[in-house]
């Protein structure tokens, strides 16, 4: 009986041991995954946080180009109003004291006929405005009065633009033409 007892709790104890090293390699195991997903957790945080740096580098340089376009379309607009177009002193100082009796502006001539006139100093551009559409005198008689007249306030612009007195010479692919027009509108328009 003894004997019996001794065996079996001899294999018993294989078993134990047995499962104790599965037990022990299971351990191990699962201790290495974890590890392994604390550094796939480490990279992905990682990787997230140079996303989001690049992502805010990226906004923060948008944001500064933004700026100076501002910055400098407002420059433009400044410099447009307080020059007068015309040649003589320096630099900036030459927008507001350009004395010259020759205008700073060049007139071209595109193939379709369209002269555009522009600064040299300030890039502002002088061109045939678009007529108002005939349709709205109709469709709403106040908004035609005022779109015949900012009309007639540009062409002004423009043909005296045109008339400025110039040394620079005339550049482009067709002849020079005076702001074509179709006739009807121009009777329509009292011009
Ligand atoms: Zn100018």
């Amino acid at each position: 009986m003894a004997h019996d007892e001794k065996k079996i709790s001899r294999e018993e104890q294989e078993v134990i041991a047995l499962e104790a090293r599965r037990i022990e390699a299971e351990s191990r195991l699962a201790q290495l995954k974890l590890q392994m997903a604390e550094l796939e957790l480490e990279d992905l945080t990682a990787r997230v946080e140079e996303r989001r740096e690049k992502k805010a580098a990226l906004e923060a340089r948008a944001a500064a180009a933004q700026r100076s376009l501002e910055q400098a379309n407002a420059d433009i607009i400044a410099s447009q109003k307080v020059c007068r177009h015309k040649k003589g002193g320096r630099n900036k100082a030459g927008l507001v004291n350009g004395s010259d009796n020759y205008y700073s502006v060049n007139k071209h001539t595109y193939s379709h006929g369209e002269t555009v006139v522009f600064c040299t100093r300030c890039t502002q551009e002088w061109r045939m405005p678009k007529q108002p559409n005939p349709e709205l005198k109709k469709q709403d008689p106040a908004a035609w009065k005022l779109a015949v007249a900012e009309f007639k306030k540009q062409l002004a612009e423009y043909r005296e633009a045109l008339n400025w007195p110039t040394d620079n010479e005339p550049s482009g692919t067709a002849l020079f033409t005076f702001g074509k027009m179709d006739p009807a509108t121009a009777a329509e328009l009292a011009l």
